[in-house]
């Protein structure tokens, strides 16, 4: 059951030649098909293909199309060990069947037919890269969807398995995917070192029983490309060593000795589709886009139109510019080319939230929406929405890859995350970068000028951005223990009273969420009701307290009644700098100077607010104890990027044409 096989295949293979190739033999006067000497290696996971392969080249030689010798070479333990062990065949004049050649030997042998699960396997796992168990949990699936209920696996499980791996001896020789170890010895052009984190997560005690491997022998995953792997006694394959790796563990176990299965992807985008019927993708969205929106549009349309050039273009755009509307052009065009398009972003909120916009937009477009925890794992589609873990489970597959709030947390914190995203794209692909606040080093590319960008620094409305005030507030967690009145803070509720608002309330830490929320409700509200005796209808029941963080049990519910403003207070930490919008809604930020809130996500928290045609303004407190670089630099952003929407909007206003100025919505400029 364990391990897997090498082969040694010698001898003549005569394959027929299929009709469409007849007329082409015919003109060079070859009536019959050349024989083909050969001299190959066939590595077969044993577990996989041992009861199989003997069946094919018994089939073969019956038919008389191969006449030869296939002889076991060795048999080893894992995949990789025995590629490692036996390489020098290689060498000597033995090699790896090509494609091709796979795919002449499948046709001879159809008579043993799998046509219609293969070809919808394809479709399904086209340009992914999976394990062998989740390959048979598609094919379990694409099996429950298609087969009516009455004739759904008549067979046993271990019938039923050997008809999986027939079927995929079949489309291994079709040359429909490709076999790779799941984890080999060496250390590839593009993998990470992982030992720290490993050391990390076994400090936390998440990895029980193994060994980490010694420096000595290096192993990389082939799937997220950690190197340096964890070694445990194995089950399935019974080697006391076998390596695992940790790093990717979330999306299933990467193990040595389980091989990974790379779908191929079409080559040249499917055109024909549209061709055939004259059917073509309309984008149906209705509105009108800003000058602004209007410049990144065009700008990224003429980016995705050019032909080799450019790979790489960002879109730096305020928050609340309307980024979403600035993709459609280009979408449009893509995906009337036939290419493929991945949406993806660090953060699963902003993806639930772009599914639906886009899926609206283009009604007639298969979308696939991937997560964690999502029921669409093999859905054929064309447009893609992934989170940047989903894109390990493909390899070179999109023409078009749109990364939103790259600078997000974690994508930029676990290196496994830009590697995956990055191996998606096909190579000749183009990446495209939406966000407010590029990352020190991208931002210095694009001072370089290496960087294609359009800046936009005006919101969709075309109000400018809330410029945060700063209003110190002292050692402001001793005063709460103290039960010190915090006056900024007390300044703050009185706004939203008064005018009717919502307020978030950011903290640096999950433990302040419970002690700034028990002080505003025990202490605060209880003070301003006494205080201002007029306010009591307004200090009511009425003003809801509600605290939330990332790893809060009912998350989800506590933001969608935020949302639905049935919370008027939420107090939070940076998880909601991105992605939530609620209107009527101003900011304070407690404790701002902390070093978790870095320019950046001061920038986003302060762009929380005003993102509403019907409520285009806000106000933003920063309540901190000292003055810092950050807070400073966040403001300092913030006002240069209102004047730069002034002076565009001036200029705009004088000749009355977004195009008149000649570099109308910021500087699109283009790298070297
Ligand atoms: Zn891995
Ligand atoms: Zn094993």
């Amino acid at each position: 059951m364990s391990g897997c096989i090498l082969y040694r295949v010698a001898g003549t293979i005569r394959v027929p030649v299929k009709k469409e190739a007849e007329s082409s033999a015919a003109r060079q006067g070859e009536s019959e098909p050349p024989s083909q000497p050969m001299r190959w290696l066939l590595v077969s996971p044993g577990s996989v293909f041992d009861q199989t392969d003997r069946v094919l080249w018994a089939q073969l030689q019956r038919a008389g199309w191969f006449q030869g010798q296939v002889d076991v070479v060795a048999r080893a333990s894992s995949w990789s060990r025995l590629l490692a062990e036996h390489v020098p065949f290689a060498a000597s004049g033995w090699v790896f069947p090509p494609a091709s050649l796979r795919r002449s030997v499948w046709q001879a042998v159809s008579s043993v037919h799998q046509g219609r699960l293969l070809s919808r396997l394809v479709q399904a796992l086209a340009g992914r890269q999976l394990l062998l168990s989740e390959v048979k949990q598609a094919v379990l699936e694409l099996q429950a969807t298609a087969e009516p209920a009455g004739q759904a696996r008549p067979e046993n499980e271990y019938d039923w398995n050997i008809r999986f791996l027939e079927t995929l001896q079949h489309g291994y020789l079709q040359g429909l995917f490709d076999w790779l170890p799941a984890m080999a010895p060496g250390r590839g052009a593009s993998g990470f070192r992982a030992g720290a984190r490993l050391r990390w997560l076994k400090g936390l005690g998440w990895l029980k029983g193994g060994t980490l491997s010694s420096s000595d022998t290096v192993w990389q995953c082939n799937r997220c490309g950690a190197q340096e792997v964890v070694t445990v006694a194995c089950a399935s394959c019974g080697r006391k060593d076998c390596a695992y790796c940790p790093h990717c563990l979330d999306m299933g176990r990467v193990k040595a000795c389980q091989p990974l299965l790379r779908w191929e992807a079409a080559e040249e985008p499917d055109t024909a589709q549209w061709e055939g019927n004259q059917k073509a993708v309309v984008c149906t969205w209705q509105g009108r886009l800003s000058p602004g929106q209007q410049a990144a549009s065009e700008a990224l349309l003429r980016f995705v139109q050019e032909k080799g050039g450019q790979q790489e273009f960002l879109v730096w755009a305020v928050c609340g510019a309307g980024k979403t509307e600035m993709l459609f052009d280009m979408l449009t065009y893509v995906l009337n080319q036939g290419q493929k398009v991945l949406v993806t972003s660090p953060r699963r909120d902003v993806i639930l939230e772009l599914a639906p916009r886009l899926q609206a937009a283009f009604p007639a477009v298969p979308v696939c929406v991937l997560y964690g925890g999502s029921g669409e794992r093999f859905k054929p589609g064309q447009l893609f929405l992934a989170t940047t873990h989903q894109t390990l489970r493909f390899a070179r597959y999109f023409d078009v890859v749109v990364i939103d709030e790259e600078d997000a947390f974690p994508y930029h914190h676990d290196p496994m995350l830009p590697l995956a995203v990055s191996r998606a794209r096909k190579a000749a692909g183009k990446t495209v970068y939406l966000t407010a606040t590029p990352r020190p080093d991208m931002a210095g590319r694009v001072k370089r000028g290496d960087l294609a960008h359009v800046l936009i620094p005006q919101r969709f409305h075309g109000r400018p951005l809330a410029v945060p005030r700063i209003r110190p507030v002292g050692r402001w967690r001793k005063k709460i223990r103290q039960k010190e009145k915090l006056t900024p803070l007390i300044d703050f509720l009185f706004h939203l009273m008064d005018n009717g608002r919502y307020g978030y309330l950011f903290v640096p830490q999950v433990r302040d969420i419970e002690l700034v929320q028990h002080y505003v409700e025990e202490e605060l509200l209880p003070f301003m009701r006494a205080a201002w005796p007029m306010l009591a209808e307004k200090v009511s029941a009425l003003f809801t307290v509600a605290g939330v963080h990332a790893a809060h049990p009912d998350r989800v519910g506590i933001v969608s009644r935020f949302r639905q403003h049935e919370i008027r207070l939420l107090v939070t930490t940076t998880i909601l700098e991105r992605g939530v919008t609620i209107p009527f809604s101003d900011v304070a930020v407690l404790g701002s100077d902390d070093a978790v809130f870095d320019a950046a996500a001061l920038i986003q928290i302060a762009g929380r607010v005003g993102r509403k045609t019907a409520d285009p303004v806000g106000y933003v407190w920063f309540l901190p104890e000292m003055r810092t670089k950050a807070q400073q630099q966040a403001i300092r952003q913030i006002k240069q990027w209102n004047r730069l929407a002034r002076q565009l909007s001036g200029s705009l206003h004088r000749d009355g044409s977004p195009q008149g100025s000649g570099r109308p919505h910021g500087s699109e400029a283009r790298g070297r």
